[in-house]
């Protein structure tokens, strides 16, 4: 593929993909999740502006989706049936094809940040647990009490999973404060996920993806998330991608990067690669989700299977689009 020699800029972001029906949330929920998309889609495109590196853009953008307590990333994040915060997360620079990624984290207040550092700090691509953990706070990352991601309306979502499953409930994690703006949170399913991918102007793309996981997680579950391949995938010979949704489907199917494959070796436009994935392979698992894609010539793509998706796409001379809903733009 052939690379324009000075691409626009562009970037996508995402919040998650779940049960968001119109008129499920409150105007005062949905004017809040709109805002938080496009000020997170808003920060990696001062990144691009101004010259910045896809990857720095990406990891901007996820670092503030991972803060807001609406979405299920860092503060916010969903509860193991422990009662724990148990987070996943990685990025993939499109240039080199380097990858970083960490799961099951749970005292790095930004988890994508460790999946960056697993670049440059380590030999390797997943870094998991505690290992993970120590290895972020080995690399200068800021470490934070449980309590700091957590959130009465994940609580409430877990006591609901564990009623179901017949578990008990655990103790709330120590150091619990009140965060007003976490009440506005709405309940999509069982998950959520912030995810981010970017072209910058020299032609780099790059893709990112955090997340808390699926409510009442046990045995120590992994999704696709930090999964390099399955809900991350950026190569500059294709696109960049990031998932959200059934991790399990996501992980079977190699989703992001089987997006960048029907690009690459298929002659799909990224559209056309994303929908067919979504919509037939996916579907036809039985798996629910959302991605979003942006290819090196900066054009974006989201494609989604159920009633919405927390979404935003911005790029050189194309203004901010915040959309939620399944008949949106
Ligand atoms: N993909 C995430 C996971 O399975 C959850 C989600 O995106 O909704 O952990």
């Amino acid at each position: 593929m052939s690379l324009p020699p000075n691409p626009r800029w562009a970037l996508v972001c995402h919040g998650g993909a779940g049960t968001i029906p119109r008129g499920r949330l409150t105007p005062e929920q949905e004017a809040a999740y709109r805002a938080a998309l496009g000020d997170a889609a808003n920060a990696g495109a001062e990144v691009l502006r101004e010259g910045g590196a896809a990857m720095d853009a990406v990891e901007a953008t996820v670092r503030l989706l991972e803060d807001d307590p609406l979405f299920n990333a860092g503060r916010g994040a969903a509860f193991t049936a422990e009662g724990r915060n148990e987070l996943d997360a990685s990025i993939m620079d499109g240039a080199t094809l380097a990858a970083g990624a960490v799961a099951g984290v749970s005292t790095t207040r930004h988890p994508i940040s460790a999946a960056r550092a697993v670049i440059d700090g380590s030999d390797h691509v997943l870094l998991g647990g505690e290992g993970a953990d120590a290895f972020a706070r080995a690399q200068g990352l800021e470490q934070v009490a449980p309590g700091h991601f957590f959130t009465e309306a994940r609580w409430a979502s877990l006591e609901r999973a564990l009623g179901k499953l017949g578990l008990p409930i655990p103790p709330r994690p120590h150091g619990v404060g009140v965060d007003a703006r976490a009440a506005l949170a709405h309940d999509e399913g069982k998950r959520g996920t912030v995810g981010c991918v970017a072209l910058d102007r020299r032609g780099n793309v790059a893709a990112g993806t955090s997340t808390g996981g699926t409510t009442a997680k046990r045995w120590g579950r992994v999704g696709d998330s930090p999964l390099i391949g399955a809900g991350t995938y950026a190569a500059n010979t294709a696109a960049a991608v990031s998932c959200t949704g059934a991790g399990e489907y996501f992980i079977r199917l190699g989703v992001a990067q089987r997006i960048c494959a029907l690009v690459e070796h298929a002659g799909l436009s990224l559209q056309q690669a994303a929908d067919r994935v979504v919509h037939e392979d996916l579907s036809g698992l039985g798996g629910e989700g959302g991605v979003i894609a942006v290819d090196p010539h900066g054009r974006m793509a989201w494609s989604f299977n159920t009633d919405g998706m927390y979404r935003a796409r911005i790029a050189e001379r194309e203004p901010l689009t915040v959309s939620i809903y399944k008949d949106e733009a």
